[in-house]
């Protein structure tokens, strides 16, 4: 049998602007690599990263090193994935398979058989925009409209909710739908009682869809807004922890809401996202891909990844643009945006 082995490395990476999340302000981040070798194919490695969200994720365990370590140990020693094993700890499962699968592609970082791996076809992303005052916002997405964007992501909930409806309604007044799709996430800010009215509000300004309106772990409440929503829902923080397939449908079947949204660090690793979007279709439901503030080895994998479940030719954008935000990424990772579109390769 070939001889497995990995290296655990860990990494701090500065953001260029304090990012806000569900769970307050991050200013660093810390990952781990984990780089694969074997004995039968030398010379050659795959490297994945593991990079939990604190205080969000699943498996953000204070003994997080030793249980990696643990996994590691056993992927060695079996000689392959157990998926099964790893459910519990989606963080880690995607690092693993990041770094297995660029292992057997003779370690090239083109991780899928796909167009956009061989750098013929770029995935359409969506950009985002922090709230902030009406100007600095507007000049925000003035420069995601001149970079190309014609999607773009906004975050409310984080200041007075009539404040952010006039800036709301400030930008489409300037920039219309045929301009550009917004996008907005409230990263459960509402409360249930207040969720209808502000759908609502926010539906008559053309919003394309809002990601998580209320909390986490309300599968009613939820399933009552889905159900008489007037714009689409997307649930992101309502993924986490639902780690086993049977919990999923029953997730999915209870609340019936109009998307899901992808993170494999978060949502299961590779295999769980795939298991998630296969459930999802089966059921009429949409979804799309983001990654969750990883560095390039995590977000290219992402993207090979929605690139093979989605592509050819992605129309639905994907959030993949979080690759600007720190200031010393991985810059041996071959990809790059140009204009709306992530491409992987050198161009
Ligand atoms: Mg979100």
């Amino acid at each position: 049998m070939s001889r497995y082995h990995i290296d655990i490395t860990t990494r701090v990476f500065h953001f260029k602007e304090p990012a806000g999340t569900s769970r307050g302000v991050y200013r660093t981040r810390t990952s781990r690599f984990v780089r694969l070798t074997c004995d039968d194919l030398p010379e050659i490695e795959g490297v994945g990263e593991c990079a939990p969200l604190p205080r969000l994720s699943c498996d953000d365990l204070p003994d997080y090193d030793a249980v990696l370590r643990r996994h590691c140990d056993d992927v060695c020693a079996r000689g392959g994935i157990d998926v099964d094993a790893l459910r519990d700890v989606p963080s880690m499962l995607f690092g693993l398979e990041t770094a297995w699968r660029q292992l057997h592609a003779g370690g090239s970082t083109a991780l899928s058989d796909t167009p956009f791996a061989r750098g013929e076809e770029g995935i359409p992303i969506n950009g985002l925009v922090w709230m902030g005052d009406f100007d600095t916002m507007a000049a925000r997405l003035e420069q995601k409209l001149s970079q190309g964007f014609s999607c773009v992501k906004i975050k409310i909930g984080a200041i007075d909710f009539a404040d952010e409806i006039t800036l709301i309604r400030r930008l489409r007044d300037r920039y219309g739908s045929d301009r550009i799709e917004l996008r907005v996430d409230a990263n459960g800010a509402f409360s249930p009682a207040e969720a209808m009215d502000r759908l609502q509000q926010l539906a008559v300004n053309d919003i394309h869809s809002i990601e998580q309106p209320i909390m986490a772990g309300q599968w009613q409440e939820m399933a009552r807004l889905c159900a008489s929503s007037p714009l689409p829902i997307a649930l992101d923080e309502e993924l986490i922890g639902v780690n086993m397939p049977e919990r999923k449908r029953q997730l999915l079947e209870t609340i019936r809401p109009q998307y899901i949204i992808l993170k494999p660090s978060l949502h299961g690793g590779m295999a769980g996202c795939r298991e998630w979007i296969a459930l999802a279709r089966e059921r009429g439901i949409g979804s799309w891909i983001t990654s969750a503030l990883e560095s390039n080895v995590g977000l290219n994998a992402i993207a090979h990844l929605a690139a093979e479940v989605y592509g050819p030719a992605i129309t639905i954008p994907q959030g993949l643009g979080t690759g600007q935000l720190f200031t010393d990424n991985i810059d041996t990772i071959p990809i790059t945006i140009r204009g709306d579109r992530l491409w992987h390769g050198r161009h």
